[in-house]
């Protein structure tokens, strides 16, 4: 059992889920600047595809029944690809390709690696099943059915499909806007000198990334100094153009720690002592009506943290359709001896020993580390109160379905 103190990652995700308005407008954008994009509306199959009948293979389209022990048979047409057909003259065969339309008549595609050409016709040396090497008309898409829901986020696949369909533009809800804002007095952006004291902003980067990688889009990302009144003002600013303000450090207990105190003063805040690790208080309240999310200050739990606390609510926000992360039960390759009373999220790795995957840990898992972070391609679980053996079975989560 996690400490009462604790909170359970799926406590603060009800919470949270049950606070999060899906963005309310929908845009118009081009088939090709689709990609990413949450359609924001059913899509209806409007004609079947593929809208004939068409030989899957380069060969010679006929009617079974014309076939005759090795009598040839006389080739009447040919059929290329993008021309309408005349129906088969009855008895004979018709030179097609992949793609090209059956003419009516033709039951059955024979491939050329079939076929022998002769003076008299062709001679089909294999036998032949009625309808083989055929694409049935509406095969892919029929007519008047849902091809793509609403909520569906769209991948190249989805974009290949909606091309099929003949969509030239497509309705999809707007971008969730979001504001990234850094808390610190020692931080200082890349390319300025660093003075005693100072660390070089990261989190800032690693959120732009993941936010990039998630479809949302940064309308604001600036630097907070820890000072109450000004951690106000710039709370307040975000709001006016941001669906979302996503904080980073700022959130524990401590008096500079400003960030929690102006959520707090504004009412509804929720802070959490999540029962996970890396993971230090998540904070989760509003400011001018704009929801915050306020995540710790260290990389690690940033990553981890905005994988998965952010993740499913910023989807839920999207208007994305729910979607039950699967990931793999991978035997780890590494050792926990002491129990945490919190679940862990192990930067890890898909790894194979001989032909078998197993799940290593990088092996320093500091929550204040990032060269973890890029060693890994993933998370590995492990549950509250339980230590690893090697060949222990782990849920081992991919960044890219973390993040998809
Ligand atoms: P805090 O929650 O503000 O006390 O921050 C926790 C730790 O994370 C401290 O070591 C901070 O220096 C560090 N930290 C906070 N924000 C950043 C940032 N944007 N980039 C890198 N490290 C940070
Ligand atoms: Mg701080």
């Amino acid at each position: 059992m996690a400490k009462p103190n604790l909170t359970p990652l799926e406590d603060a995700l009800d919470h949270l889920l049950s606070e999060a308005p899906v963005v309310a407008q929908i845009e118009t954008v081009a088939l090709a600047d689709s990609l990413g994009r949450v359609l924001a509306e059913n899509h209806y199959v409007p004609a079947d595809v593929p809208p004939a009948d068409n030989s899957a293979v380069d060969g010679y389209a006929l009617r079974k029944q014309d076939l005759h022990g090795d009598r040839p048979i006389p080739v009447s047409a040919r059929i290329p690809a993008g021309e309408a057909p005349k129906p088969l003259e009855p008895g004979t065969a018709a030179r097609i390709f992949t793609g090209s339309e059956i003419p009516e008549g033709a039951d059955s595609v024979v491939m050329q690696e079939r076929i022998e050409v002769t003076d008299g016709g062709i001679l089909v040396q294999a036998t032949v099943d009625e309808g083989q090497n055929i694409r049935r008309r509406g095969q892919d898409l029929t007519r008047g059915d849902l091809a793509l829901a609403k909520g569906t986020t769209v991948r190249p696949n989805e974009m290949g499909l909606l091309a099929s369909m003949g969509a030239a533009r497509v309705a999809v809800l707007t971008r969730l806007k979001v504001a990234i804002l850094s808390t610190g007095d020692e931080l200082v952006e890349p390319g300025m000198p660093l003075g005693p004291g100072q660390i070089y902003n990261s989190n800032r980067f690693t959120l732009m990334g993941l936010l990039a990688e998630a479809g949302c889009e940064v309308v604001l990302c600036e630097t907070l100094r820890d000072k109450r009144e000004a951690t106000r003002e710039t709370l307040l600013r975000a709001a006016e153009s941001a669906d979302l303000i996503i904080t980073s450090g700022g959130v524990s207990v401590g008096e500079e720690d400003h960030v929690r105190a102006v959520l707090e003063e504004s009412g509804g805040l929720s802070l959490w002592k999540m029962a996970i690790k890396p993971g230090k208080p998540v904070a989760f309240g509003a400011i001018g009506g704009t929801p915050v999310l306020g995540l710790p200050g260290n990389p690690g739990s940033v990553l981890v943290t905005f994988l998965v606390v952010g993740m499913p609510y910023i989807r839920k926000r999207q208007g994305r359709n729910p979607k039950a992360l699967s990931g793999e039960r991978i035997p780890a390759d590494f050792t926990i001896s002491s129990a945490s009373v919190r679940r862990e999220f192990v930067r890890a790795r898909k790894e194979t020993r001989g032909s078998d995957p197993v799940v290593a840990a990088f092996p320093n898992q500091s929550s204040g580390m990032l060269s973890s972070a890029c060693w890994a391609d993933g998370l590995a679980v492990v549950p509250e109160n339980t230590t690893v053996s090697p060949g222990d079975l782990l849920t081992y989560y991919s960044f890219a379905e973390l993040l998809s």
